[in-house]
């Protein structure tokens, strides 16, 4: 299997603002990046959410983060106004805001470095139009924030855009990271139909489907139907439970595999080392994978 790390994905920073641990450590919500990075391993969700590991973004999460940001306004503006000139010109007005945001200042990039970053910011801007034609787009909200109980789950999250086709809501996200191999496409999907399931919930109308729009590369799409909406509700009845249950208990077990090389978290886990240790004897574990660095610096 071809494994490709997980980057310049901003929707883990967007979502973490509203995922809420009680005083007792217990979740009070779940959104789709938090039940991702369980379903991904759990002792990586106790080291982010509740020892609060620091986790600071890197370039490619805040390219999205920016890129993000500007077609946010730009997707406000009416039908008419989206064009690129209008969204070259948001870009420079969000831009003397954003450079002074502490994770971007955390970067210390200097002038080679900042161009470098804006130039990546405005390639995934500009990758909408390789998808769509956002002027011809039927927008009915975008940062959406939803807060539902979905069964037992209090769901909560931020969806990047609600549009109208045929006279029923879409889902739309953006991505600005590697789209996957349509063999991995299930994934992803899944995110985009738990805001399917929640909107299910808020208007008494399923969606017509949700997309994820993967600026500059491609768009995966699927048609919400009463089978797989039934899905995304299971999915999040179970991973609400086992969380809820691993809370209780303060048990989160590591789940280690290829994506332990990129963990942050890597030099608080001894599991975590050792699957590194024993695929890099083997192998398998990318030369550019920060993990080598922190397990070469512990031998030490
Ligand atoms: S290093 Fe691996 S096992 Fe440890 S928390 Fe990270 S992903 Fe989980």
């Amino acid at each position: 299997m071809e494994f490709e790390p997980h980057t310049g994905d901003a929707d883990l920073t967007v979502d973490d603002v509203h995922l809420g641990l009680g005083p007792d450590d217990q979740p009070r919500h779940l959104s789709p990046s938090s039940a991702g990075l369980y379903e991904q391993c759990p002792r990586k969700w106790r080291f982010r959410y509740v020892e609060r590991l620091p986790d600071p973004p890197g370039i490619p999460a805040l390219v999205g983060t920016f890129a993000h940001l500007v077609l946010e306004h730009l997707l406000q503006l009416p039908n008419g106004e989206r064009s690129q000139e209008q969204a070259r010109e948001l870009a420079r007005d969000l831009w003397p805001h954003f450079e002074t945001e502490t994770d971007y200042v955390a970067l210390n990039l200097d002038d080679d470095g900042s161009r470098s970053f804006k130039w990546k910011a405005w390639q995934a801007v500009e990758g909408l139009w390789t998808l769509e034609n956002p002027d011809d787009t039927n927008v009915h909200a975008t940062e959406q924030e939803v807060q539902v109980l979905i069964g037992e789950v209090p769901f909560r999250g931020i969806i990047d855009r609600l549009d109208v086709v045929k006279e029923q809501l879409v889902v739309t996200d953006y991505k600005s990271g590697k789209a996957p191999d349509q063999q991995f496409a299930q994934r992803p999907l899944k995110q985009v139909m738990f805001y399917a399931a929640a909107i299910a919930e808020l208007t008494g109308a399923a969606p017509l489907g949700a997309r994820l729009h993967y600026l500059g590369q491609r768009t995966l799409s699927i048609r919400v139907t009463d089978h797989n909406l039934g899905a995304a509700r299971r999915d999040l009845a179970e991973t609400w439970t086992s969380l809820t249950s691993d809370a209780n208990t303060d048990d989160f077990a590591t789940a280690t595999g290829p994506l332990c090389a990129w963990c942050p978290f890597l030099g608080a886990c001894a599991d975590g080392q050792a699957e590194v240790i024993e695929r890099h004897r083997n192998g398998r574990v990318r030369a550019d994978a920060p993990g080598l660095a922190v397990v070469t610096a512990l031998a030490g």
